[in-house]
């Protein structure tokens, strides 16, 4: 059986129902298997306008048959509702709150509520989390994942190299949502990006689909028949470069692309066309994710590369 907030779901069935704060349901599929086993729980859109994760775990939710689950699944399609339904990107729009870095989140009413929900009344019935992102409205992605590297990370990077995500990188954050939950309360789980610019391909959303039946599986709770297939690496360090200074950008490297020490990964330019500074890659990598509109602001991310001393490629 499966409990949460005193609804109660019996084995071998499912529901749809509403879940969190008074002030703040979210949708849910709660879904209890015909026996005991692990539970999963699956969000999308804790970060607003990141949404090929939404249909992925809607899809899923309707299609999974209890009757075959050995354990349970938690599906929360779209968390930060208001932020989805206002439009507002990557925020939780009454505060402002950010629930991958704002856990606890004193002094954001909203979000704390939120946060302290899954805290309190979700986590501790969950053995794995998966979280899905997308990269944001200018941010075009690499499709990676990250992994706590602090605590409770073998049994997160297990599940995390039989999914389809070539780039497993670490992840010391312990203020997110799924970091929060391992790094604080020991519960291993993934953080997942796929697809960016505040699109929803199909690709993206079927790719998502697999990822969560490929956990499922490698988790014990449904089997799905098929196997990840894609070369693996794990990254256990990533530069993250910052702007300098307020300007325009111009980047001149892709996500995916090697590269080299020295090499210019863009510069910045103000509006008569003049070059305020070049940023250039300070040791050989791989460019996973970065800004890839026009806006530099002083301490956003320009480029994000995984550093080639830290990386180790998977068998
Ligand atoms: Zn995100």
């Amino acid at each position: 059986m499966l409990e949460i907030q005193r609804i109660r779901v019996k084995n071998g069935t499912k529901k749809m129902v509403y879940i969190g704060p008074d002030a703040y349901p979210m949708p849910a599929f709660l879904i209890a298997g015909k026996e005991e086993g692990k539970t999963i729980l699956v969000t999308a859109q804790i970060h607003s306008g990141e949404y090929p994760g939404t249909p992925a775990v809607i899809r899923i939710g309707k299609s999974v048959d209890p009757e075959e689950m050995k354990g349970n699944m938690i599906l929360m399609p779209c968390v930060n509702v208001t932020g989805f339904q206002s439009g507002y990107n990557t925020r939780i729009p009454e505060d402002d709150g950010n629930l991958n870095a704002d856990y606890p989140a004193a002094g954001k009413p909203v979000t704390d509520c939120i946060s302290s929900f899954f805290m309190k009344e979700v986590f501790p019935k969950t053995d794995f989390i998966l979280d899905l992102h997308s990269g944001g409205l200018s941010e075009p992605l690499t499709p990676c994942l990250f992994y706590p590297a602090l605590s409770v990370t073998e049994e997160s990077l297990a599940v995390g190299k039989k999914l389809d995500i070539p780039w497993l990188l670490a992840s010391e954050n312990k203020k997110g949502h799924f970091s929060y939950a391992a790094h604080v309360m020991n519960i291993p789980g993934l953080l997942l990006e796929r697809g960016f610019g505040s699109l929803c391909e199909e690709e993206w959303i079927h790719a998502y689909e697999k990822d969560i039946r490929l956990a499922m599986d490698a988790l014990g709770i449904l089997s799905c028949g098929f196997r990840g297939t894609c070369a693996k690496e794990v990254i256990r360090s990533v530069r993250y470069l910052p702007f300098e200074e307020d300007g325009l950008w111009y980047s001149k490297v892709k996500p995916g692309e090697e590269i080299v020490k020295g090499q210019i990964l863009g510069h910045t330019e103000d509006y008569f066309g003049n070059i305020l500074q070049e940023y250039t890659a300070e040791e050989d990598g791989i460019v996973l994710y970065g800004n890839g509109g026009l806006k530099a602001a002083k301490g956003h991310l320009a480029v994000a590369y995984g550093r080639n001393a830290y990386r180790e490629v998977l068998p």
